[in-house]
């Protein structure tokens, strides 16, 4: 039985119609006055960390610790402005699934797995009304790379357990291929969804417990009890 669930953001809860893209390349422009920088960079799936890292990178700007602090700190900005400017929206059937899940017998406990720092995930998920469901989160303030940011939600989610969570206990469910590979990462389940990165096909080719064109087409207590 499921303990565990642990949802990615972008692509899978939610889409903010670009807004997070947006405020990365407008913050990249304030701090350090070169425009169109993100052009040509893939975001789906990635960690902030991460895709700061390769914006640097591409532009030739030092990644000390120093501006990877006031690039973020003008995003956070940029990102709570974007947020009232674009027309983002929930996922079909993430409301359902949610309820769905609380109201199990013995519901798992919900947690967030995403690329995206902390406060970034806040402001995302605030703007929608969907950050007080989950009971933590693993954000990439802590790892820039996915698949250690789900083996801290695992670790995070035993330690809420009282006991360590074998990996058929823990759900990752996520709409791209890195989505998956961290889910086995950590030996969990995967329910990859098509709503944001990827296409079935190609979620499918990466073979992931289940994968579903949305949401709507999910169970909870197929997949919990299965
Ligand atoms: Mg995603």
């Amino acid at each position: 039985m499921l303990r565990l669930v642990l949802f990615d953001i972008d692509g899978t809860l939610i889409h903010t119609d670009g807004a997070g893209i947006k405020a990365f390349g407008r913050a990249f422009e304030m701090q350090f006055k070169i425009p169109n920088g993100t052009q040509g960079m893939k975001f789906s799936g990635r960690t902030d960390t991460g895709l700061a890292r390769e914006l640097f990178t591409r532009h030739a700007v030092e990644t000390s610790r120093e501006n990877f602090q006031a690039f973020f700190d003008c995003y956070f900005d940029w990102l709570a402005h974007m947020l009232t400017e674009v027309r983002g929206d929930v996922f079909p059937g993430v409301w359902r699934l949610i309820y769905d899940l609380q109201s199990l017998p013995t519901p798992p406990t919900l947690g967030l797995l995403t690329g995206n720092l902390r406060l970034g995930a806040e402001l995302k998920l605030r703007h929608f009304n969907v950050w007080d469901f989950f009971q933590f989160g693993a954000f990439s303030d802590e790892h820039e790379n996915r698949n250690e940011i789900a083996r801290a939600a695992h670790d995070r989610g035993s330690r809420l357990a009282g006991r360590p969570l074998r990996g058929e206990e823990i759900l990752v469910i996520g709409d791209t291929p890195l989505d998956i590979e961290c889910g086995r990462a950590i030996g969990a389940k995967v329910l990859a969804v098509a709503t944001g990165g990827s296409t079935l096909a190609e979620l499918e080719s990466h073979r992931p417990t289940w994968a579903v064109t949305n949401l709507e087409k999910v169970r909870a207590r197929e997949i919990c009890l299965r």
